[in-house]
């Protein structure tokens, strides 16, 4: 075993990863309040004071709501990129961030931080300079890709190869067509910088399975225009078409929109 990997919170109105190995702890995101965070954390027997980092994927309030609390309270370092970090700064939701916790990492950088490999890279979505990470730590790899627009060669081949893989889900198509969100919201969502619906997510795991793919998480669902169930069946469905069966190797779950529920071991 390799690393540790838990949703503290994983939807559209908040997102906060947990991975650990033996040795530390990081967060992707902490877009919920500082206590919600820190409950979390407790779940999982993480002291927040233990955190060596958190990794920021963009501006969204979504995903660094509880940054300034986090930041301030256990001056912990905070991974984004220069433009994020200009936009956060722009932020009056988050306050102030001590200089010191301000780190940089580049769009498609990989860095060696303690016991971990971390990669970044770009993706489609409405925010300044958004970043999926790739996190790698002997033999094994995590990926964690949400707030997508659609699927690019470059996601594709990030993906690749991937232990375990935390990918959007976040709304079927025909629930957000025909639900209550404005049209403009809609639009955007639907844009090739907005989201990814279930069945893209869906013929996306098939086109990635492999023999050591052993757990795909679908995240940052739709409160509205998405519900578990659909999202599970949606790319369960897509599975069967494609002969890939689940397996006590290979499962497919969906994250929590709140709180930890489970706990995975790469
Ligand atoms: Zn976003
Ligand atoms: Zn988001």
């Amino acid at each position: 075993m390799e690393f540790r990997f838990s949703t503290i919170a994983s939807g559209s109105s908040g997102n906060c990863i947990y991975m650990g190995t033996k040795k530390t702890h990081w967060l992707i995101d902490a877009g919920i309040s500082g206590k919600k965070v820190e409950r979390g954390l407790k779940k999982l027997d993480v002291d927040p004071k233990q955190l060596n980092g958190i990794f920021i994927t963009h501006e969204h309030l979504d995903h660094i709501k509880g940054v300034g609390v986090l930041a301030r309270r256990y001056r912990l370092p905070i991974y984004a990129t220069p433009l994020t970090w200009s936009a956060i700064e722009n932020s009056s939701s988050v306050g102030e961030i001590p200089q010191e916790c301000k780190l940089i990492i580049q769009r498609d950088q990989e860095m060696v931080l303690d016991d971990i490999i971390v990669q970044s890279y770009g993706i489609p979505h409405d925010a300044v300079d958004p970043i999926a990470y790739n996190f790698y730590k002997n033999n094994k790899k995590i990926s964690i890709a949400t707030d997508l627009g659609h699927i690019t060669e470059s996601i594709k081949e990030n993906l690749y190869q991937s232990n375990l893989i935390l990918l959007e889900a976040n709304h079927d198509i025909d629930m957000l067509e025909v639900g209550s969100y404005p049209y403009f919201l809609k639009q955007r969502i639907l844009g090739d910088y907005g989201h990814l619906c279930n069945e893209v997510a869906a013929k996306m795991i098939t086109k990635l399975y492999h023999p050591k793919l052993e757990t795909v998480i679908l995240g940052h669902l739709s409160q509205e225009n998405n519900f578990p169930a659909l999202a599970y069946q949606t790319v369960y469905n897509e599975l069967t078409l494609s002969d890939i069966p689940l397996s006590s190797k290979f499962q497919l779950k969906v994250a929590e929109r709140e709180g930890v529920t489970d706990i995975y071991y790469v």
